[in-house]
């Protein structure tokens, strides 16, 4: 079966939308066809300076969540990213085979650098991208379902593989190929529905949280953001408010946007968020109740946590062993 990997940071109490249809959903898919591993990136939540009270809290939060999507550890391994220390140890291989340039040019870094500016910036949130080839290379990964923001950093681990394949030779590294599913690959912010939903930079009132109160969700989705038109229509440039609320209903529903649109014909915004606050709050309810359930029981949780790093940790050992030895490192005795 060809290996699928994916991973998200425990970046905020609780996953949104995008993060859920983008991923997670695709996740959740790809086990039937796939070998998959999905891994909490706790690592990666370090380069925006976490408070360290808050950051274990969240990464069970967030392997809570995927289990309450249906990623199903039977079939797939489950863990988080700092009790596998290959990771970091591929970075390093990874970052000797990256142009200063070549990263240089990653948008998030540029995002989020200018965001906090340059003196409070660090290394960790530029070498990101390196790190994230690492998580993939590391298991031969033949597929990454991720969302439209990662696709450079995608494209980045792609060259990587390619060029350790061309130094090292032909079968160092397997070339990943990303899986984005266009309809759900970039759900926008609520209240700014000009710029992706996220954990991070997103404001409460722009989110449509999993474990939010279903009154929160009802709340945000009825103050989204639209436009002074009064027809309902699917128009990116134009109307990416009215937009993004018709895509989060097809997702949910199953429906072409043009059939929603349609039964939407000559009614107000207020029905279409109306009807699209039921959905939603139907369609997350249950995964919300799951998800605290897990997050409830930790013991569990650290258990399937446990036995998802030891497996991961052993594919990973191969893939480190080969790549350190095709590089000409000493091995050890
Ligand atoms: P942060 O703001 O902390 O970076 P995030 O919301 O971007 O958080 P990540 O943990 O960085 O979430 O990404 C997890 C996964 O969710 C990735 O595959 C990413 O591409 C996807 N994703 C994030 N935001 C969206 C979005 N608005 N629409 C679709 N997919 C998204
Ligand atoms: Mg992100």
């Amino acid at each position: 079966k060809p290996r699928v990997f994916s991973g998200m940071q425990p970046t905020s109490e609780s996953l949104h939308l995008g993060n859920y249809l983008g991923a997670l959903l695709q996740w959740v898919r790809l086990q039937d066809t796939h070998d998959a591993i999905y891994s909490v990136v706790d690592l990666h939540a370090l380069t925006v300076a976490p408070d360290p009270s808050v950051l274990r809290d969240r990464t069970r939060r967030t392997a809570a969540q995927y289990l309450a999507a249906g990623v199903d550890p039977e079939r797939s391994l489950l863990f988080v990213q700092s009790h596998v220390p290959q990771h970091v140890e591929l970075m390093w291989i990874l970052s000797t085979f990256t142009g200063m340039g070549e990263a240089g040019r990653m948008t998030q870094f540029k995002d989020k650098s200018a965001k906090v500016g340059e003196s409070g910036t660090n290394v960790g949130l530029f070498t990101y991208p390196v790190l994230m080839a690492a998580d993939i290379l590391l298991y031969d990964t033949n597929v990454v379902p991720v969302g439209e923001d990662q696709r450079q950093h995608l494209e980045l681990s792609r060259d990587l593989a390619q060029r350790l394949n061309t130094r090292l030779g032909e079968g160092t590294a397997a070339i990943p190929e990303p899986h984005i599913v266009k309809e759900v690959a970039k759900i926008q912010d609520l209240q700014d529905p000009t710029k992706k939903m996220s954990k991070s930079a997103s404001s409460p009132k722009g989110l449509i949280e999993i474990l939010q109160d279903p009154k929160a969700i009802a709340k945000n989705i009825k103050s989204a953001t639209t436009d002074t038109e009064t027809v309902i229509r699917y128009d990116e440039d134009a109307k990416p408010g009215v937009s993004n609320l018709l895509r989060i209903y097809s997702a949910f529903t199953g429906r072409a946007v043009d059939a929603i649109v349609a039964d939407y014909e000559g009614k107000m915004y207020g029905h279409l968020k109306s009807d699209l606050a039921d959905v939603v709050v139907e369609a997350l309810t249950p995964v919300h109740d799951s998800a605290m359930e897990w997050i409830e029981s930790p013991e569990r949780l650290d258990s399937v946590l446990a036995d998802g790093a030891a497996k991961a940790s052993a594919i990973a050992q191969v893939t480190l062993d080969r790549i350190y030895d095709r590089v000409g490192l000493l091995p050890a005795l």
